[in-house]
């Protein structure tokens, strides 16, 4: 049987927001993200990141400085008992940038691919699985991909929720990772959903 999992935003939901996250040393956790991962990881629900990094394509920083932070996010949560199952990430930009990252790809958010790659490498139900993320994109990835979307108001999702356009509408809105992460274990049991 197919499990379902958690997809998460990176910057905004489990991190600060900070434009263009370049430096581990920058890296600060949201207050209750790992406290929230923790839960998921204690139900044995495969909690997994996607998020853009056109910052490569754009030449900020390099594949092997987002590897960085993701050691540096994986230790900073170990330290509180909790962990990230596996990292996706889009290293693409359409218009802007150097050599093959310049290109129109099926793996930037708001289009679906990461969701669909981790869906079918980690053989996922995503029908059954939650995407969290802070803005418009990440919301309309996790519609396109066919699972539900929550949005958390934290990083930009404040902000962007008093605007929002009205084609992609979240399933849930939560305060924050935490809350999100309670509701979707709340709906799991709920549903009878086990993993
Ligand atoms: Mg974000
Ligand atoms: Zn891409």
């Amino acid at each position: 049987m197919k499990r379902w999992a958690v997809f998460l935003d990176r910057d905004g939901v489990i991190n600060e927001e900070v434009n263009y996250l370049s430096s581990s040393e920058s890296l600060k956790l949201l207050p209750g993200a790992a406290q929230a991962i923790r839960q998921l990881n204690g139900r044995r629900i495969p909690v997994i990141v996607v998020s853009n990094q056109a910052g490569i394509a754009r030449g900020r920083f390099s594949e092997e400085q987002v590897q960085k932070i993701h050691d540096r996010l994986s230790a900073l949560l170990s330290g509180e008992g909790a962990h990230i199952d596996r990292y996706y990430y889009c290293p693409h930009h359409p218009t802007e940038g150097i050599g093959p990252y310049r290109m129109d790809c099926e793996c930037r958010k708001p289009k679906p691919g990461l969701l669909l790659k981790a869906g079918s490498e980690m053989r996922l139900d995503l029908e059954q699985s939650y995407l969290v993320g802070d803005n418009v994109t990440d919301v309309e990835a996790g519609i396109r991909a066919g699972v539900r979307s929550i949005l958390v108001l934290t990083g930009y999702g404040e902000s962007l929720w008093r605007s929002w356009p009205a084609l992609f509408q979240p399933h849930h809105v939560a305060h924050d990772l935490d809350e999100a992460a309670m509701r979707e274990l709340a709906y799991g049991i709920l549903a009878g959903q086990e993993n």
